[in-house]
């Protein structure tokens, strides 16, 4: 197919509106051009050089643009700049400004697809000093062989910004229509070989493979993901459930087969370099061929940090050496996708969990398999005091999708909104927390700055914290009933919540479910607490958003 050709149905899908239209045109193509062309033609409409699953990048920024095409007209880069400026759209530019240069000029070479995409190839494989200027002759090649139309698309492509409206979705519908295959087939092999292109190709040469296609090594799927949802709810939907921890770290995907290991980040970017101990643990615990998918995270002290710490880590580029000795970087396995080379995501998660409990020797994330909410509710709270972000609620018979979110998984955690309320009280704590303080009364205000009991929070507060609360509450008892304190209230804690429930139970009408202390703030006075008419706004806000 000649450059030009893809330019101009480039052009024509551009001015589509409707759905059906865009689908029976691509349809069109995709029966008509030839195989070689095919992928790339798919992954050219949606903007795309290379396969999902590619790490490959043309190393190419708007800059360098501007650069070659400033070349190719024969101005200076700032002309370039400012004509984009005012046009805003950067594939009209080029085609306005290639269009004044047309008059002077004579075609040297019609550009092909092919010669296109190999020069792409070309581009992202450049390396060392000279690199920046290879890409920009590159560019510069193709640019001065462009009509004006193909630069409009050419410079488009470069920045991967196509904008013609080719989604994902559009792009399987027509290849179920072109080839007569059905949708779920072209769904399920995108899945797995996470490349549209390959997708269509594979439909039109080999249709009655598609439905067989296996997940390859060293090519990275996307990730199943979570929705928000409810124990209680999960648990009347499925009666038994696994809960994993919500660990507050970096999803990974590795890969491993025979001695060549790889490790993935969530966008599918390969890490093995950044996570040089993270590979080196996996590579030694993982006794088969596999796709495993985890989180790491990084551990100081025997606890979990942030998760900003494990990017900080994964971004590191120099210096990986000391970054390894000073936090302690875990990987938390909690699923299989390949394993001896076989591609297991349509087997159902508990048969997934015994493969992946027998292919490694470690690091597997502990789980519980529970049809009772309590019992889940308090694995969360644990799970939170151990400095998770929360938990996971799995579908037990629920297949691996790759890129979905659905409601197979489900994630609960605390709300990141916060309330600031006053500790009225205490009750003292158990075993080894005996001599502390275990669980805290809070209180809002009404409109007369009267104090109103609203929930009791215990979760979220560590050894530490616990201590530093004990020292500052001690001489605040106003009176005390058996394991029951009060205090003089003038102490604030910052408190999360997944949710504001009306309740009998506490003077204020209302509950929170699931709170959490998020810190003190002792930057803050009694006065400033949250007030009974904010709550009321809140819980209006929180049902109206349902
Ligand atoms: P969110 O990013 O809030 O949508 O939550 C989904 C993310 O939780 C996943 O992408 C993982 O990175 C992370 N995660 C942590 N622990 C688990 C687990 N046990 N199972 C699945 N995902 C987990």
């Amino acid at each position: 197919m000649k450059f030009l050709e893809f330019a101009e149905t480039c052009r024509k899908i551009e001015e589509i509106s409707s759905r059906l239209a865009m689908t029976d045109l691509l349809a069109d193509v995709f029966v008509k051009i030839p195989d070689e062309e095919l992928s790339v033609f798919v992954r050219f409409a949606r903007g795309k050089l290379f396969p999902d699953w590619s790490s490959e990048k043309l190393g190419f920024g708007p800059s360098l643009l501007y650069e070659a095409l400033a070349y190719v007209i024969g101005k200076k880069k700032d002309f370039v700049i400012s004509a984009i400026n005012s046009a805003g759209d950067i594939g009209k530019v080029v085609e306005e400004l290639l269009q004044k240069r047309e008059q002077t000029m004579f075609f040297s070479e019609e550009l092909e697809l092919a010669d296109v995409y190999n020069r792409f190839i070309l581009m992202a494989k450049t390396s060392g000093r000279k690199s920046q200027q290879e890409r920009v002759r590159s560019a510069q090649y193709l640019l001065s062989n462009a009509t004006p139309l193909e630069g409009r698309y050419l410079a488009r492509l470069m920045l991967e910004e196509m904008r013609i409206g080719v989604g994902e979705g559009v792009v399987k519908d027509a290849v179920s229509k072109a080839f007569a295959i059905p949708s779920e087939i072209v769904e399920h092999a995108h899945q797995a070989l996470n490349d549209l292109g390959e997708v269509a190709l594979l439909a039109k040469t080999e249709p009655n493979n598609l439905a067989k296609v296996t997940i390859t090594t060293f090519r990275p799927v996307k990730m199943m993901l979570a929705q928000q949802g409810s124990i209680t709810n999960m648990v009347e939907t499925h009666g038994f459930v696994a809960a994993e921890n919500k660990y507050d770290g970096s999803r990974f995907q590795f890969h491993k087969k025979g001695d060549r290991c790889a490790i993935y980040s969530r966008r599918l970017e390969e890490m093995t370099n950044s996570l040089p101990d993270v590979v080196d643990k996996l590579s030694k615990a993982v006794t088969r061929d596999v796709i495993i998918d985890g989180e790491v995270i990084a551990i100081l002290n025997g606890k979990p940090m942030p998760f900003q710490t494990v990017l900080r880590r994964i971004r590191r580029k120099h210096d990986v050496e000391s970054a390894v000795e000073e936090i302690e970087m875990m990987p938390r396995v909690f699923d299989i996708l390949v394993c001896d080379g076989e591609t297991v995501i349509d087997l159902p998660f508990t048969e997934r969990r015994k493969l992946l409990e027998s292919s490694l020797t470690d690091f597997v994330a502990p789980q519980i398999v529970s049809d009772n909410p309590e019992e889940i509710e308090a694995y969360y709270h644990k799970a939170l005091d151990d400095g998770n972000e929360g938990i996971m609620l799995k579908v037990m018979n629920a297949p691996y999708i790759p890129g979905n979110r659905g409601k197979l998984w489900i994630k609960i955690k605390p709300e990141v909104d916060t309330i600031d309320l006053a500790v009225t009280g205490a009750e003292w704590g158990e075993g080894k927390r005996a001599k502390m303080f275990g669980s805290f009364l809070l209180a809002c205000q009404d409109e007369n700055g009267d104090l109103l009991e609203i929930s009791r929070v215990a979760t979220g507060i560590d050894d530490a914290m616990l201590s530093n609360l004990y020292d500052i509450f001690k001489d605040k008892i106003i009176s005390e009933h058996g394991k029951t304190v009060s205090f003089e209230p003038d102490v604030i804690f910052e408190v999360g919540y997944a949710e504001l429930q009306k309740s009998t139970n506490y003077e204020a009408g209302f509950a929170l479910r699931f709170p959490r202390f998020v810190r003190l703030r002792d930057d803050k006075d009694v006065s400033e607490i949250e007030t009974v008419e904010s709550l009321i706004r809140r819980y209006s806000m929180q049902n109206k958003e349902e």
